[in-house]
């Protein structure tokens, strides 16, 4: 069993990446990212509240982002292991989290941090664009669709993300500064953590985690 924890500034490639190990080694994904827009897509209580912070780029309370977590991850549907990601960005995510797999009698495989420079970051989230029906990941320059605007896996339209509009990419670089980047030390010390330089080509990002985690 290999659980991964993708760690990295929004826009780094976490989600790029993420998509390309869950196939390789057969994982199963957890993001919150994800579990909040599909909630906001349902328009539930969770969407409803997880949209006032969203849209503005702030974190979702650790409460309810832990619960949610914690549930997913009593459902033990991850027969080969999963990747977290997005999961934990606070210090108490991350002792909750501890304390969840603790429960479970699982620990981490390795935390890989997609490092890459603020400069890079805000080009990539401004032409990042996701499809609205199943949340595959384009960028318009960088990985662009085979039709304009198109999802080349299900043919549904592609979007932009409202907390990629710039206002909010700069909220979301303060707090992760603020709040998720104090956990690099946290994996750190545990002997958890796997540095990567993501700005480099999304396949040489790929190789080199692989090399390192091994087939
Ligand atoms: P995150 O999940 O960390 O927020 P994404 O995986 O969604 O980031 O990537 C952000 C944007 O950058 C997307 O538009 C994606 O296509 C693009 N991207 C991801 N990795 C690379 C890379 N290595 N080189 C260039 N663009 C990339
Ligand atoms: P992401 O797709 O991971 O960039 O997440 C998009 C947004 O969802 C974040 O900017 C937060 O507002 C919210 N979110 C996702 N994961 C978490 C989390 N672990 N804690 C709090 N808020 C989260």
């Amino acid at each position: 069993m290999i659980n991964l924890l993708i760690m990295g500034k929004p826009g780094a490639g976490k989600g790029t990446q993420a998509s390309r190990l869950l196939e390789h080694y057969q994982l199963t994904h957890i993001s919150t990212g994800d579990i909040y827009r599909e909630e906001m897509a349902k328009d539930s209580e969770i969407g409803k509240l997880a949209k006032e912070y969203i849209g503005k780029g702030e974190l979702v309370p650790d409460d309810i982002t832990n619960d949610i977590v914690k549930e997913v991850l009593h459902k033990q549907d991850y027969p080969k292991g999963f990747m977290l990601d997005g999961f934990p960005r606070t210090k108490a995510q991350a002792v909750a989290l501890d304390k969840m797999m603790d429960e479970l009698g699982i620990t981490l495989t390795s935390v890989i941090n997609v490092d890459v420079d603020d400069s890079v970051l805000l080009e990539r989230m401004a032409g990042r664009r996701v499809c609205s029906n199943c949340g595959a990941t384009y960028h318009i320059h960088f990985h662009p669709p085979v039709k304009d605007c198109v999802c080349d896996l299900c043919g549904h339209p592609l979007i932009q993300r409202e907390d990629d509009l710039e206002e909010s990419v700069l909220n979301r670089l303060k707090i992760y500064n603020e709040k998720t980047k104090p956990l690099l030390d946290y994996y750190k010390k545990k002997g958890l953590l796997f540095v990567v330089n993501g700005d480099m080509p999304k396949d040489k990002v790929f190789r080199i985690i692989t090399q390192k985690l091994g087939d």
